[in-house]
């Protein structure tokens, strides 16, 4: 097992040139198409400020550049995080702090994550795609995410994979992220009501698996869906540190490669659906 010094800024694997160029970074989220007086409606909207005098776009910008002085060097990342509104995601009370690098309560007890460990979590993931054996046609190729919550992961992880399959065990969070995704555009993500400890066998193998819950050890599903080649990030918890760290896990020709990163922490990953 390779234990890295757990610090900031990570020492992320080198994105490669593939991940990193415009043609295969982040896509744009695309709009389904709506009648016109409609589409003049949301035009005016995402050019108005947002909330609470917040203008959206300036302020995504501004998350950026704090990402980059915190060490975060993942371009296919910043760029996907730029283009994913975070102030649609949270509740009304929040939105002036939807950009603060905080964790802000989604409701059910849970909550969504800070921009800086959405950033890191996302950076390790599409940093093994250099590492990797099997060349995949986006940063992530098919990805599969556990803990949907209220979506925001779910939407930039859809700005850098072929396909995103996510998770949640709380139905009427799942029912939130949903509304969410759809009023950002993003209605092509496969959304599973389910224990996502077991993984979803039915869209598996999964290039790229990131957990946005931490338990005890990685279930054995994860292992399971993870294709040759592909790279799983999630938050365990390791004793040495008496508490989570971010494990990442590679399917290389010579088994399973695991490395420890970041502490963190993450809501508990528990059994179960509600
Ligand atoms: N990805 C979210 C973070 C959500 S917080 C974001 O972008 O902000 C973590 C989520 O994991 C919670 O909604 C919690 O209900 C969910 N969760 C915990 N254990 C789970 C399990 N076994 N299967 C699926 N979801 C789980």
């Amino acid at each position: 097992m390779n234990r890295p010094a757990r610090r900031f800024p990570l020492s992320l694997d080198r994105v490669t040139a593939a991940a990193a160029s415009p043609s295969s970074a982040a896509r744009p989220v695309v709009r389904p198409q709506r009648p016109v007086r409609e589409a003049a409606h949301d035009a005016a909207r995402t050019t108005r400020p947002v909330g609470q005098g917040l203008d959206s776009e300036a302020v995504r910008a501004r998350m950026l550049d704090r990402l980059r002085a915190e060490g975060v060097d993942a371009p296919p990342v910043l760029a996907a995080m730029g283009r994913v509104p975070r102030d649609r995601f949270v509740d009304t009370a929040f939105v002036a702090q939807a950009y603060e690098d905080t964790s802000l309560p989604i409701g059910w007890e849970q909550t969504i994550s800070k921009p800086i460990v959405v950033a890191r979590m996302l950076a390790l993931l599409t940093a093994g795609t250099g590492v990797r054996h099997r060349p995949i046609r986006t940063p992530l190729g098919r990805a599969l995410e556990i803990g949907t919550g209220c979506g925001y992961q779910a939407a930039v992880l859809a700005q850098l994979a072929s396909r995103v399959t996510s998770i949640e065990r709380i139905g009427p969070l799942l029912d939130k992220a949903r509304l969410n995704l759809a009023a950002v555009g993003c209605t092509d993500i496969r959304l599973v009501h389910g224990d996502g400890r077991l993984g979803h066998a039915p869209n598996a193998p999964y290039d790229s698996i990131v957990a946005a819950a931490g338990g005890e050890s990685v279930p054995e599903a994860w292992l399971e869906q993870l294709a040759p080649g592909g790279r799983l990030v999630a938050p365990m918890h390791d004793e040495d540190a008496d508490g989570q760290v971010l494990v990442v896990i590679d399917r290389t020709p010579d088994g399973l490669v695991r490395s420890l990163h970041d502490a963190v922490h993450f809501v508990p990953l528990k059994s179960g659906r509600l």
